[in-house]
């Protein structure tokens, strides 16, 4: 029998949004302030000779829209810890909304991966509606487009896909149709970056849905299966909460609150 590898998980914060998080967050919620207090990740994992990045971040050229500040491009970051956003080969993409698709011009040389029910979703009748298509943008659409014809693009069809030994992917759908959760062994067990299946750890202890969701049922179904897949909070990473930025330790001390070891356990 065979180990499973263990990884070094990272968190990159790479923005934020100061005003935190009210009503409006949640279903039901006033839409003209809708979203307020998140934090924004992308993520990377590096162990058994691979490295991979988990999601791209937002444009810059977004940031101050809905009050959300851009800190540092996620590629910036890697090249701090000693890893060249050029020389990165796999990039894993939870889902297509803006903020976890943009930049994919900086991973020259990746091929990325994403959910062939994503997909589906952002070029078909589902963007037809409006509520549905909020958190997408076109400009990351085409991109994709290009990467699929460039031959840099690939699909996940599966329920569960291992991508590596110790690095799982779960289909959980709900909050988009091809929302991905990415299951990671580490040295303290395996941990579950929930992205946003869960965006806030409120989503799941109150079963309190999140105001922006293509399948409520899925959504609200979602949340159980991350913390029961995670197996408990400790091993659950919320994709925008900033419990996540005030639990866990920064790599170095130069990264307080902006690049965090996703393998220390938390302190709350
Ligand atoms: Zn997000």
């Amino acid at each position: 029998m065979t180990d499973t590898p263990t990884y070094e998980v990272y968190a990159i914060r790479y923005a934020e949004q100061l005003e935190r998080a009210d009503g409006a967050t949640y279903l039901g919620g006033d839409p003209t302030k809708m979203i307020r207090g998140l934090d924004f990740f992308t993520y990377v994992i590096t162990g058994n000779g691979q490295t991979f990045v988990v999601d791209t971040g937002f444009n810059p050229d977004l940031s101050g829209e809905g009050g959300r500040n851009f800190l540092e491009s996620p590629a910036e970051s890697l090249s701090k810890i000693g890893i060249k956003a050029s020389s990165v080969e796999h990039v894993l993409l939870t889902h297509a909304h803006f903020d976890h698709v943009g930049n994919l011009d900086d991973y020259p040389n990746a091929t990325f991966s994403i959910h062939a029910e994503e997909m589906k979703s952002i070029t078909g009748p589902d963007m037809t509606f409006a509520p549905f298509r909020l958190a997408y943008h076109a400009r990351d659409a085409k991109k994709l487009i290009e990467l699929l014809y460039d031959e840099r693009l690939k699909f996940y069809e599966d329920t569960v896909t291992t991508v590596a030994p110790g690095i799982e992917f779960h289909l959980i759908g709900g909050h988009s149709r091809g929302q991905l959760a990415l299951r990671v062994h580490t040295s303290r067990g395996w941990i579950l970056l929930a992205s946003d299946a869960v965006h806030l750890y409120d989503e799941v202890e109150f079963e309190r849905p999140f105001a922006i969701f293509h399948d409520l049922q899925k959504m609200i179904d979602g949340y159980r299966k991350c913390i029961n897949i995670a197996g408990g909070y400790e091993f659950l990473i919320s994709g925008h909460d900033p419990k996540v930025t005030d639990w866990y330790p920064p790599l170095a001390p130069e990264f307080e609150k902006r690049i965090l070891d996703l393998g220390q356990s938390p302190k709350k």
